[in-house]
C-alpha cells in the first residue's frame, strides 16, 4: 500500500463527501521539512524547536535560529509552517538554562512557564521568526498555554519586537490545547488567538493524571479516552463557533482509530510525523464525513478508550 499511498500523496485529501482535510508535517529537524515537502505535505502544523538548543553549551542566538527557520520554511516551499517556541523544562535539562529542581517537573517550569521565565531567550526566539520570509506563511505557536494571560505576555512581547524590528504586520498566533485548562477555555482563548492545536499527547496526560514518560504506566495512556475526545470536542466546537483553524498535532491525529472520530468532531487539519502523510491521506479519502459525525457522537458517550476503540471497528465509514 506505501507505494500507491506516495502516487497520490500530492493530492489533497478529500473525504467521500467531498470534505477537505489538510494534512500537515511535524517537523523536528530540516531534513524532516525536506521529507515532509516530498511526502505531500501541505505545510506544518508544528515546527518542534528544542532540537536546535539540546546537546550544546549555550543557546542558539537570533541569527543561528533564524538561519535554521529559514532552511524550513524554505523546504516548504510557501507552505504554512507553525514554529512553536521553546518547550522545554525539568524533565529535558540543558545546561545553560539551570532550571530550579522540581518535585513535578510535568506541572512546573516548563513550554511557555520557562520562556516567560527567560524572557531574554523568549525575544531572540520571536525575533527569529518574525524575520523568516515570506512572512505570511509563518505562523507563531505557543506550548502549554493554560488561559489568555499566557498568550497577552508573549503577545506584548511580539509587538514590542515587532515594533524594534520594523515589521507591521502581525504574524498568526496560535497555542497549543494541551493542559485541560486551555481545552475549557477555549472559547475565550479564540478571542484573542488565530488558530488551536491540540496536543494530544500532553491533553491525555493531564486529563487522565497519567505520566507520558512513565515505564509501566504509559501504555495505558489512550487519548481516545472518552474524557479526552470530550475535551477536544470543546476545543473543536469553540474554535469553528469563532472562525477559527484547529488542528490536531499530537500522536492521535495519525492513529487509523482515532483520525475519523477527530474528523467526526470537526477537525480539518491534522499534523502528523511526515512518513505518516501519505497513509493519513489514504484514510481520509475513504472517509464520509456523515458517518464520522455520528461515530464522533456515539465516541463520546463510550466509557472508556477500549470502549471507543472497539466501536470504530466495529463500523465501516466509507460510503
Ligand atoms: C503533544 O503534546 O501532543 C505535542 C504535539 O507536543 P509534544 O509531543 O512536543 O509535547
Ligand atoms: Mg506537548
Amino acid at each position: 500500500q506505501d507505494a500507491s499511498d506516495r502516487a497520490t500523496a500530492s493530492q489533497p485529501a478529500q473525504t467521500t463527501d467531498g470534505v477537505h482535510v489538510a494534512v500537515y508535517a511535524n517537523c523536528g529537524s530540516v531534513e524532516e521539512a525536506e521529507a515532509a515537502a516530498s511526502l505531500g505535505a501541505e505545510g506544518s502544523g508544528l515546527v518542534r524547536t528544542e532540537f536546535l538548543f539540546l546537546e550544546r553549551r549555550d543557546a542558539p542566538d537570533e541569527e543561528e535560529q533564524l538561519r535554521v527557520y529559514q532552511r524550513i520554511a524554505t523546504a516548504l516551499a510557501g507552505r504554512p509552517v507553525a514554529i512553536r517556541t521553546l518547550d522545554i523544562g525539568g524533565d529535558k535539562p540543558i545546561p545553560y538554562l539551570p532550571l530550579p529542581r522540581e518535585e513535578n517537573p510535568a506541572l512546573g517550569l516548563r513550554g511557555l512557564r520557562t520562556s516567560l521565565w527567560r524572557p531574554d531567550l523568549l525575544r531572540a526566539q520571536l525575533r527569529a521568526m518574525l524575520r523568516v520570509q515570506p512572512a505570511e506563511h509563518v505562523r507563531v505557536l505557543l506550548p502549554m498555554v493554560t488561559d489568555l494571560d499566557d498568550v497577552r505576555a508573549v503577545r506584548s512581547v511580539l509587538d514590542e519586537e515587532r515594533a524594534s524590528l520594523g515589521v507591521a504586520a502581525a504574524p498568526k498566533l496560535g497555542v497549543m490545547i494541551e493542559t485541560p485548562a486551555s481545552a475549557l477555555l477555549a472559547d475565550q482563548l479564540v478571542r484573542e488567538v488565530d488558530f488551536l492545536s491540540v496536543g494530544t499527547n500532553d491533553l491525555s496526560q493531564y486529563a487522565l493524571a497519567l505520566d507520558r514518560g512513565h515505564a509501566e504506566l504509559a501504555p495505558r495512556l489512550d487519548g481516545l479516552h472518552p474524557a479526552v475526545l470530550r475535551l477536544i470536542a470543546t476545543a473543536s466546537a469553540a474554535a469553528t463557533a469563532a472562525g477559527r483553524e484547529i488542528a490536531v498535532c499530537g500522536g492521535l491525529g495519525s492513529d487509523p482509530d482515532a483520525i475519523p472520530i477527530l474528523l467526526g468532531l470537526g477537525i480539518r487539519e491534522l499534523s502528523v510525523v511526515a512518513g505518516a502523510v501519505p497513509r493519513v491521506k489514504r484514510i481520509v479519502r475513504g472517509l464520509s464525513e456523515a458517518a464520522c459525525r455520528s461515530l464522533a457522537t456515539e465516541a463520546l458517550a463510550q466509557t472508556s478508550a477500549r470502549a471507543v476503540r472497539e466501536l470504530v471497528q466495529a463500523k465501516t465509514l466509507g460510503t
